[in-house]
């Protein structure tokens, strides 16, 4: 199958890509370059299956032409990361509302499959635990911008079922929760990167807020098992997904972890939110899916543990850089 994947470059992008490849399949990955970079390409550039083009999801004609020679869409690119969404507001907002528009409309076309990503963010709020698909969403007040995201995203959502809906468009609706692994950047803010980076450089380990926030990390490699077993199942067309893990962690508890497993000297210290982010930031204090539904249709249960996962993140960040 020809595939494209928008985000191809970023960190699940390029995990995925990698595997499409390695399974037999012909890719297309379309990145802007905005957090992706190339070198998360190294191990697939050159394969004679593989295509590389740089180039925005806001181009709507270079999307059309994209989208009309794939068999499947993965549309992962977005503008991500809880930092770079507040640094960023308005154009975020744009490109995860636009972009999804773009790949969309070129998917009418063809009324081919069409992978939406979007992302655990869309519960918000909710009180309810663990997050299921049909719960209701609990976002925040708009003056607090951090809301943006989730907002844009949920907006992508009700435009891929919409579609569904009208015209029976293939889509499929993926809720990623906190997905980490090799290759992950700490740049944008994501946690646990930045954690083993700041481990392995003997410097402390900074904790936002209390560290009593919690959260469920998955390594990208079970998340990739997952969309591939999604991309071959008739029962995932117009439904949404939670993908992640259901194992909880504290940040402070994840903090602890990293600096027993790379043996570091560094201390933990606790950094008021209002110190790291701009105003309009509230955190989600805790965010736990129902990974049921997952299970249920394609037999999978993501189930890398933790103490593995970080031993992976060590692991890459040791590597010497390539030249
Ligand atoms: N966090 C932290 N130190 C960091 C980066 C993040 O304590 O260097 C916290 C952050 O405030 C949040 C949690 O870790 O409570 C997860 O943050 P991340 O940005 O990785 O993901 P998300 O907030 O989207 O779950």
């Amino acid at each position: 199958m020809h595939i494209l994947v928008t985000g191809g470059a970023g960190f699940i992008g390029s995990h995925l890509s990698e595997r499409l490849i390695a399974d037999g399949h012909t890719v297309t990955a379309l990145d802007d370059l905005s957090t992706g970079q190339v070198s998360n390409l190294a191990g697939i550039m050159g394969h004679q299956g593989f295509e590389f083009i740089e180039g925005t999801i806001l181009d709507r004609p270079l999307v059309a032409e994209l989208v009309a020679r794939a068999d499947k869409v993965f549309h992962l690119a977005a503008a991500v990361g809880v930092k770079k969404i507040m640094e960023e507001p308005s154009r975020s907002i744009l490109t995860n509302v636009a972009g999804t528009e773009n790949v969309l409309d070129a998917a009418l076309a063809d009324m081919t499959h069409t992978f939406v990503a979007s992302t655990s963010e869309v519960y918000g709020k909710t009180t309810k635990f663990p997050f299921s698909e049909d719960d209701d969403l609990t976002i925040g007040a708009t003056k607090n911008l951090r809301w943006s995201y989730a907002c844009a995203k949920t907006l992508d959502e009700f435009l891929a079922l919409a579609h569904a809906r009208e015209t029976g468009l293939p889509v499929t609706v993926l809720r990623f929760f906190n997905t980490t692994g090799p290759r992950q950047t700490g740049r944008y803010g994501m946690v646990l990167p930045n954690f083993v980076k700041a481990a392995l450089e003997g410097r402390p380990l900074m904790v936002h807020g209390t560290g009593e926030q919690s959260r469920c990390f998955g390594h990208v490699r079970d998340v990739v098992d997952a969309l591939c077993l999604l991309m071959e199942n008739p029962a995932a067309l117009g439904e949404v997904f939670n993908i992640g893990t259901d194992r909880e962690v504290t940040i402070r508890g994840l903090a602890e972890q990293v600096i027993t497993a790379t043996g570091s000297s560094s201390g933990i210290e606790l950094v008021p939110y209002a110190q790291v982010y701009p105003e309009g930031f509230e955190d989600m204090e805790r965010r736990l899916p129902d990974v049921s539904k997952l299970e249920r249709v394609t037999g999978f249960r993501p189930t890398t543990p933790l103490e593995r996962i970080i031993e992976d993140i060590i692991a890459d960040m040791r590597q010497p850089a390539e030249v």
